[in-house]
């Protein structure tokens, strides 16, 4: 095949190829929103940003998920935002509301103590975090896929990204893509290490032989065996993936070994006696049940959420990938995280899958 032709006094056509215009997403995936109707102006702001740098070159699917039916406005303007198909999909009760064996005096009197816990008040944000932890990729329509890309409302893309980060992650082996990661608060997971590692010892055979403990644990173990690397006096050291922007295969959250791995969490209630959030959740789960190798840290995207900002490093990519974002800046609002102390990227570098460009 021939590259497309340029016009010479085109400047739209030098900076988007026609070919590159056309191109359509190989791959079975989705990108997926949870969120509430009072979220649509949000929802349409992330929608136009990841259209913009990325997805009006593939058009692949939007599917929104909501415990209650969307409004024909929000139904209406998400489908006019959309470069392809868009779904609008009910969550049964059974998945978004706390399990029967849950003590509902118990949960009341958590959620009435935890005033000072972040969103520790609210009921909802327990259903949102249990959902996002072991029900998202049981939902039907998501059933049709393999890969997702989890978006939310009010977030921002800072770069284009000028290839298909699904199939970047399919060709190279991965299973699980992030942008941002640091430390949990402590006070929303009191139990959750202790629970991890029962499971750990009653499931040894569950555990990658590579897997990714020491990015999560304090503990520095030089040991080859695996065995010997369950941390049982090690303490978990808050490191997370930021799950509001994750690219994954949905088969991993629906491998039995996950599927074994959320049970137990969930059979101990601290998704609803405690405030566990999806994003530790998650990634204590990749960290032990997978390869470290299968997790992609995306460092040439560039992304805000609330109150953080990840920019890519190198200059040369922020230049060629037309990102709108400094990686250092002393602004208020937007603040870069990935040179905080907060950050885990260091140790991600130092003991994760992940090898940093050098620039
Ligand atoms: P934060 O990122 O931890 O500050 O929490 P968010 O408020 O952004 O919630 C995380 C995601 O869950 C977002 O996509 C929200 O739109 C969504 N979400 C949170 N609570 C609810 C809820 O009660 N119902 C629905 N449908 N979505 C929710
Ligand atoms: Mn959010």
């Amino acid at each position: 095949k021939h590259a497309p032709k340029l016009a010479s006094n085109s400047y739209l056509d030098v900076k988007y190829p026609k070919g590159a215009r056309q191109q359509i997403g190989k791959e079975n995936a989705t990108l997926v929103m949870l969120c509430r109707n009072s979220e649509l102006e949000g929802a349409l702001k992330s929608m136009r940003s990841l259209e913009d740098r990325f997805n009006r070159h593939y058009k692949y699917p939007w599917v929104f998920l909501n415990e209650v039916p969307f409004s024909d406005e929000f139904i209406e303007k998400t489908t006019l935002m959309a470069s392809g198909k868009v779904y609008h999909e009910l969550i049964p009760e059974e998945d978004w509301e706390a399990p029967k064996f849950i003590n509902e005096t118990k949960l009341q009197e958590s959620l009435d103590s935890s005033h000072h816990i972040i969103y520790g008040s609210y009921r909802s944000y327990r259903n949102m975090c249990h959902f996002n932890s072991g029900y998202f990729y049981r939902q039907k329509r998501l059933l049709d896929y393999e890969w997702y890309f989890r978006v939310e409302p009010d977030v921002e893309y800072m770069c284009d990204f000028q290839y298909d980060p699904f199939e970047l992650l399919r060709t190279t082996n991965k299973m699980y893509g992030f942008i941002v990661t640091f430390l949990e608060y402590e006070n929303t997971i009191p139990t959750l290490w202790p629970t991890v590692e029962s499971f750990m010892k009653e499931n040894p055979d569950l555990i990658h032989p590579n897997n990714s403990l020491d990015f999560i644990t304090t503990h520095e173990n030089s040991l080859n065996s695996y065995i010997d690397l369950i941390p049982s006096s090690s303490d978990y050291n808050l490191c997370h993936f930021w799950s509001n922007f994750e690219i994954a295969n949905l088969n991993f959250f629906r491998s039995e070994a996950y599927g074994r791995y959320f049970d137990y969490l969930d059979k101990s209630g601290g998704f609803y006696y405690e405030r566990w959030g999806d994003a530790p959740v998650h990634t204590i789960g990749l960290s032990i049940l997978l390869d470290k190798n299968q997790i992609h840290h995306f460092e040439d995207i560039g992304y805000y959420h609330a109150p953080y900002l990840s920019c890519p490093g190198s200059g040369e990519v922020r230049a060629s990938k037309r990102c709108i974002c400094e990686p250092r800046t002393s602004e208020k609002i937007k603040k870069p995280i990935d040179v905080d102390v907060y950050s885990c990227l260091p140790r991600w570098w130092k003991y994760g899958g992940g090898k940093r460009f050098l620039n």
